[in-house]
């Protein structure tokens, strides 16, 4: 299924949420995961899953291997794919396994900048007709997908609340310097924007109300689903804001920050923390786009962190009761 169709299907005012996994290096790894999916999926039905992919193709097959295993458990499947440092034939793989195994969705991202150049040259060069690098920016994989697969697959792309951080070449994190290019990569067929993490939520509102507003009126309806990253310990919680540059509230940190030597504690103090930002999103509902709210968890393949959030926050879809069900096999039956 294309995510787009079952966001639309839901009730304006219903919410939901996906989870995000990255393929495990060994066999061991996707063991564990293949139970731990099974378990998400029946207990606390996610809308869909996503499956990152290595920037370069370096889990190329992994990745895939695990968006099969997704599709298999039943889990409507959206395949990261990036386009820079890799070669064409990679992503035309990926492109055409997807599809034979009945994915719909990709989410098209840039990947690490292009190698071999200077960043500020990169697109100069590249575009002047260095046929062997086609894709500098995500907008370019958004454009070849479209160009190759018409409209068989639902699109996104990433966006930052708090602005793009260029690690390679450092400059101010800056929404409004993002803008044109986000527009653009919107306007060139993505159905949906994700998000990186965040901490801010008056960050991320704003940033929303920002893009609803934008007068080109390319957001105007298109989902933008928020990222998440539950705490899962005080070391990774350090770790990935730095490297991502997300900003910590003087009011979280101070929270984290009390409890570091606690594990349990720091863990309890993150769902404290994830439940207050999902309560206050679900709140703003002038800059929902008059959309049903979607919540994208980046779960770094950990269960119980993701598990207490999505039920303290009523995520959890309730299980249609076996009326309903009845229902919508009639609906969908032979009409004998
Ligand atoms: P782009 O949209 O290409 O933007 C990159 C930068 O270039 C931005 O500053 C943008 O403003 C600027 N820019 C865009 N177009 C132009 C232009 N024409 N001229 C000048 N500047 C321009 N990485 C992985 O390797 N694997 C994953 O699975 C993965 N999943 C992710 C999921 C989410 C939700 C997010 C938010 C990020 C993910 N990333 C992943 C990281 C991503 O690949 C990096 O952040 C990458 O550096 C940028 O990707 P992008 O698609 O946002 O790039």
């Amino acid at each position: 299924d294309k995510i787009t169709d079952k966001i639309k299907a839901l009730p304006k005012d219903a919410t939901y949420f996906s989870l995000e996994f990255f393929p495990p290096k060994t066999q061991a790894g996707l063991q564990n995961l293949h139970a731990r999916l099974d378990r998400m999926s029946k207990g606390l039905r996610p809308l869909f899953v996503t499956v990152t992919w290595g920037a370069g193709g370096s889990t190329a097959t992994k990745s895939l291997e695990l968006a099969s295993l997704c599709q298999s458990h039943g889990l409507t499947t959206v395949l990261h794919l990036t386009c820079t440092n890799m070669s064409k034939s990679i992503l035309d793989d990926a492109l055409e396994n997807a599809k034979l195994m009945g994915i719909r969705n990709i989410l098209a991202l840039r990947g690490d900048e292009p190698r071999q150049h200077e960043y500020l040259d990169a697109t100069e060069q590249v575009r002047d007709g260095n046929t062997e690098n086609d894709f500098v920016y995500a907008i370019d994989l958004v454009k070849y997908i479209r160009k190759q697969y018409g409209e068989y697959f639902a699109i996104g792309v990433a966006a930052y609340p708090e602005g793009y951080a260029e690690s390679a070449y450092p400059v101010a994190q800056d929404v409004a310097r993002d803008l044109p290019y986000l527009r653009e990569k919107t306007a060139a067929g993505a159905d949906f924007i994700m998000t990186q993490f965040f901490y801010d939520v008056e960050a991320y509102i704003s940033f929303e109300k920002f893009l609803r507003n934008d007068d080109s009126g390319v957001f105007k309806d298109i989902p933008i689903i928020p990222g998440l990253m539950p705490v899962q310990s005080y070391q990774i919680f350090k770790r990935t804001t730095k490297l991502c540059s997300v900003k910590v509230p003087a009011s979280i940190s101070s929270k984290i920050e009390t409890v570091k030597g606690d594990d349990e504690m720091v863990k309890e103090q993150g769902i404290q923390v994830l439940t207050e930002i999902i309560e206050k999103i679900k709140g703003s509902t002038d800059t929902s786009g008059g959309l049903p709210r979607g919540f994208h968890f980046y779960t770094l393949n950990l269960e119980k962190a993701v598990a207490f959030i999505v039920e303290r926050c009523s995520l959890i879809p309730e299980i249609p009761t076996s009326n309903e069900v009845a229902v919508e096999e009639d609906d969908e039956g032979p009409g004998l």
